[in-house]
């Protein structure tokens, strides 16, 4: 079943230990929908992202991602022995950008992008070699592809690693704070690319204190604090007028 690029949550709520990191967050992210995350640092924002990945497991609550299950826990055992592989499927179809690019060092750009077709979804060497040419090609890294990650700069390898995940051909995207680790001057050619995925009608998410993308891009906006979503809406309202004293507090810190 192909998925349908919806994320739909209630109730979910994450611990590590007797810490709750989510309280009780609940999602209706459409088809072709441009979230942004906001919140300080510490609010869970990597949390959600990594739960609605498959990379955390929820302890309660219902998380549907494309339309599939992704958790719906009765008892943590029960979630591990329903879902495991179910998991590894569903998240395939579920593309994920990290602050700090996680590329295969000892791979080249080209390697990096066909690593996931070829080892996960079977394709034949060539043609994923052919289609990581264009996937590079599309984030502006043509003749970038026999380029190693040591060799490229943040803002090159950022666009690898969106490359390799679009390689896989997700319905959704997630980015957790994707510029966050690089030079200023290397932020706008990454912001560009993420603005031509959502130009295409791509569902993303994305943690960002990128403010101005915010505003461009998003259709809603997310303001997180302490585990829960505090104020949520078109950008208009969350960043031009927030309701909420402590949305108030947080963008008059980083406007
Ligand atoms: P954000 O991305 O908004 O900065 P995080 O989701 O990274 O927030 O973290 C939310 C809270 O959960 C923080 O208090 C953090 O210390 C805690 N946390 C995150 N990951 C873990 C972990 N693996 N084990 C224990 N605590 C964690
Ligand atoms: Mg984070």
């Amino acid at each position: 079943m192909n998925g349908d690029g919806t994320v739909y949550a209630r109730g979910l709520r994450k611990c590590y230990g007797d810490r709750v990191v989510l309280g009780s967050i609940d999602l209706d992210v459409e088809c072709g929908e441009i979230v942004c995350i906001i919140g300080p640092s510490g609010s869970g924002k990597s949390t959600l992202l990594r739960c609605i990945d498959g990379l955390e497991e929820v302890d309660r609550g219902i998380l549907r991602v494309n339309g599939e299950d992704l958790g719906f826990v009765e008892t943590e055992t029960a979630y591990r022995a329903r879902n495991r592989k179910e998991v590894a499927m569903q998240r395939t179809r579920i593309g994920m950008v990290f602050q700090q690019f996680n590329l295969f060092p000892n791979m080249t750009a080209r390697e990096n992008v066909m690593a996931g077709p070829v080892l996960v979804k079977g394709v034949a060497k060539k043609a994923a070699a052919s289609r990581a040419d264009s996937l590079l090609a599309d984030v502006g890294l043509s003749g970038h592809g026999d380029h190693y990650p040591w060799q490229l700069s943040g803002g090159q390898k950022q666009r690898v690693a969106i490359a390799r995940a679009l390689a896989m051909d997700p319905n959704v995207m997630l980015f957790d704070e994707p510029t966050s680790a690089l030079d200023p001057e290397r932020v706008g050619e990454v912001l560009a690319v993420m603005k031509g995925l959502a130009g295409r009608g791509m569902t993303m998410l994305v943690a960002t204190h990128e403010m101005g993308f915010a505003k461009e891009v998003a259709d809603t906006v997310m303001f997180m604090d302490g585990g829960v979503v505090v104020e949520q809406g078109p950008p208009t309202e969350v960043l031009g007028n927030p309701k909420e004293a402590r949305t108030q507090k947080f963008l008059e810190k980083v406007l």
